[in-house]
């Protein structure tokens, strides 16, 4: 019951995602009611209901018959099954520490999918949506080591110590990456998102997440160079790699208990 609770909650969140990554792309406030972006007509409440609307109206607006974007209905599943398993494997409804490790995966996965989808569409970084992960969990890591000031670990176990390790060692790795090929292998933009990445991961754990972007990265890189659809020297965005790696490795280290094991080896 709790997981669909968290589905039905990712698919509006998804729903308004979708608003975010347009509007940001268009410069738009994020407020105000959505029209259809072709005849620019207000869409009715009834036509907005994630993924149910876009499966009764056959993906075309009821107004202009103008086809409604594959995106919407993808952002909304995609986050209703993140938020679904974060429900799944972080919330324990009477833990309230589970609580607080629950809004700050829910956020930091809202923000990463519009990234993902952001870049994916237009080949830029949202600045913005960055630097509120970047504070958002810079303040989760402060409030963890706050919240068990008085335990014994000390500074070794500090989590904003690991994940400042975390995010300076990727940010550096993609800092070189852009430098070093001046920005042909890697825009200086990835670097930030890498920031990013390590301070949510921590060290060692952002070396699960870099490796699974980097594979998978490679993987549809070669897809789409034998679909020929990109050569070689074509530019394919990276974040959204880094973006789905956090996301993947987070839920990896739930599901292999052999992960746990992996990262001791690096501590
Ligand atoms: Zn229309």
């Amino acid at each position: 019951m709790i997981i669909l609770i968290f589905f039905v909650l990712g698919l509006i969140i998804g729903s308004f995602l979708n608003v975010v990554v347009c509007r940001l792309e268009l410069a738009e406030s994020i407020l105000g009611r959505s029209r259809c972006p072709h005849c620019k007509v207000l869409i009715r409440w009834y036509d907005n209901i994630p993924l149910l609307s876009f499966i009764l109206l056959k993906a075309r607006c009821r107004n202009c018959q103008g086809k409604i974007s594959w995106q919407y209905p993808l952002v909304e599943l995609a986050t209703g099954i993140i938020f679904a398993l974060v429900g799944y494997y972080f919330f324990i409804a009477a833990d309230i520490q589970s609580w607080a490790e629950t809004l700050f995966y829910l956020v930091s996965f809202s923000l990463l999918i519009t990234v993902f989808f952001y870049d994916l569409k237009l080949m830029e970084i949202p600045m913005i949506i960055l630097w509120i992960g970047v504070i958002w969990a810079v303040s989760y890591l402060v409030f963890l080591d706050w919240a068990s000031f008085n335990s014994v670990n000390g500074l070794l176990f500090s989590k904003i110590i690991s994940g400042i390790i975390g995010g300076g060692a990727a940010f550096l790795f993609f800092f070189a990456l852009s430098y070093l090929s001046k920005e042909k292998w890697m825009g200086a933009g990835d670097a930030y998102v890498a920031l990013w990445a390590g301070l949510i991961m921590g060290w060692p754990k952002i070396l699960l997440a870099l490796m699974l972007a980097f594979t998978v990265g490679a993987i549809c890189g070669i897809i789409l160079i034998a679909l020929k659809k990109k050569t070689i020297k074509s530019q394919i965005p990276f974040a959204p790699f880094l973006a789905g790696g956090v996301i993947l490795a987070v839920f990896l280290e739930k599901v292999l208990p052999q992960v746990e094991y992996w990262y001791s080896v690096f501590k």
